[in-house]
């Protein structure tokens, strides 16, 4: 066992009002935790860990800890905080291959069909069937994971843990349908006809936002998420220009700078950096580099044209220069967030959704048609694997109630 960990668990002051836990989306327990792995009792740890965070190990690689767990950490305050993710990590991994993952003997006769494998659709794929349900899950990919396998790099999840999910996953009893999509030869009212008691959507935003400027067609240009998919598909070139410093943004400069290209700027509007600061450190430590108070107005071939930012008196932005700046890159990729394609989940089935294209849900995650739930980024926009981890436990608790008959 690494000594690190190891010296981590036995800083933990087993706080009774412990703010790690409360800073955590998903409150794992986090000192309970911590003292189980100091008795050694690690199987006990994990099986706790999984319940209530079938991602646990996941979030122990990608989840923002120095704003959640660590970020809270009571000894953070004069001295450095608990790593507890280390700790969250080696129980987590370790757990995935030695759980005792079976098709559980008392079946109900319940089905239940899960419409995207990202985090929000395998967590409710995961609690209901080990609660004995019948679950299927339709995924539009060969893969499952969603951004997990289709966004997040390899160097900072091996994709291998979502193979041992699948695994896993097959042997809770859950189908998995791939290349799958649903909304389009096949749609919510076909999942109800056949039988399917319950539906949930966890269909995510994948669809890349457009800047809405003259030059993003050009043979150059790409957006974030078609680059991530396939990075070696793709030859940048040496010098690449990305619009957007928000995680998508550092994660597209340090896959770009690992596969060959010598020099990646990336350029905000305004002075904010909206990607965590940790993600920002090892961009730059990668060799990427920030410019702010650049706003693009028309991207070339040669790379996109800007105008400089003016500011006011508190640095909120009032407008640009005249003067339009042409820079130079072989490349150019635009991330600025992404939209769901929910679209084709709900045109087909009459379900409402927002202005912003995000599904409308209420107070138990039910869509607008009576069965049909929702949560992760197709409710919420893009946020995180642990927060659609949380809204989708949610949601698994309501339709178990709706299954019931008492919702
Ligand atoms: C580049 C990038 C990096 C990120 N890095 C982090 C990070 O470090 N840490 C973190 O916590 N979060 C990160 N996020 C955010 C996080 O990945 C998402 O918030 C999370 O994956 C959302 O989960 P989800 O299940 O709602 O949706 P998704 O992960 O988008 O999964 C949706 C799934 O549904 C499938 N699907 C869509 N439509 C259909 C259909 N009609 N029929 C069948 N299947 C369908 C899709 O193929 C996909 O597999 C990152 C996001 C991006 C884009
Ligand atoms: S806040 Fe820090 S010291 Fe207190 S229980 Fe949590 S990890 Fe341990």
């Amino acid at each position: 066992m690494p000594l690190h960990i190891v010296t981590e668990a036995n800083r933990c002051l087993q706080c009774k009002n412990a703010k790690c836990q409360q800073g955590c989306p998903v409150h794992t327990p986090i000192p309970e935790i911590i003292k189980l792995f100091k008795e050694n009792k690690l199987m006990e740890a994990g099986e706790i860990l999984f319940r209530n965070n079938p991602l646990s190990v996941i979030c122990s690689e990608v989840c923002n800890h120095a704003k959640q767990c660590a970020g809270n950490c009571i000894r953070g305050i004069k001295d450095s905080p608990v790593h507890f993710s280390s700790i969250e990590n080696y129980i987590s991994d370790m757990y995935l291959d030695r759980m005792h993952a079976s098709v559980p003997l008392k079946r109900i006769d319940k089905h239940v069909a899960v419409i995207g494998a990202g985090p929000a659709g395998i967590t409710v794929a995961v609690l209901l069937a080990m609660e004995g349900y019948h679950v299927t899950i339709f995924e539009w990919h060969s893969k499952i994971g969603g951004v997990m396998q289709y966004g997040i790099p390899e160097f900072r999840l091996p994709k291998s843990i979502l193979d041992r999910y699948e695994a896993r996953l097959e042997e809770f009893g859950i189908q998995i349908r791939l290349n799958a999509t649903i909304g389009s030869t096949l749609i919510i009212d076909n999942l109800i006809r056949d039988g399917y008691d319950c539906v949930f959507i966890g269909t995510g935003a994948e669809r890349p936002r457009s800047l809405g400027i003259k030059g993003e067609s050009l043979g150059n240009v790409h957006f974030a998420m078609n680059y991530l998919a396939n990075p070696k598909a793709h030859h940048l070139g040496n010098r690449v220009a990305v619009i957007g410093v928000g995680n998508a943004a550092m994660d597209v400069a340090r896959t770009a700078l690992r596969n060959g290209t010598k020099e990646v700027t990336m350029y905000a509007m305004g002075k904010e950096i909206a990607a965590s600061s940790s993600e920002v450190a090892y961009a730059k430590l990668d060799g990427a580099e920030i410019e702010t108070g650049m706003q693009v107005q028309e991207i070339t071939e040669q790379g996109p044209v800007f105008k400089r930012t003016k500011y006011g008196e508190n640095d909120e932005i009032i407008g640009t220069e005249d003067e339009l700046i042409q820079t130079y890159a072989d490349s150019t990729i635009i991330a600025i967030s992404q939209i769901p394609r929910a679209k084709l989940v709900r045109t087909t089935s009459g379900l409402l959704a927002g202005d912003n294209g995000l599904l409308i849900v209420d107070e138990n995650y039910m869509t607008t048609k009576r069965g049909v739930f929702a949560a992760g980024d197709v409710v919420t926009g893009a946020k995180t694997v642990v927060h659609a981890v949380d809204g989708a436990k949610k949601a698994a608790e309501a339709m178990k109630k709706y299954m019931n008959g008492e919702l």
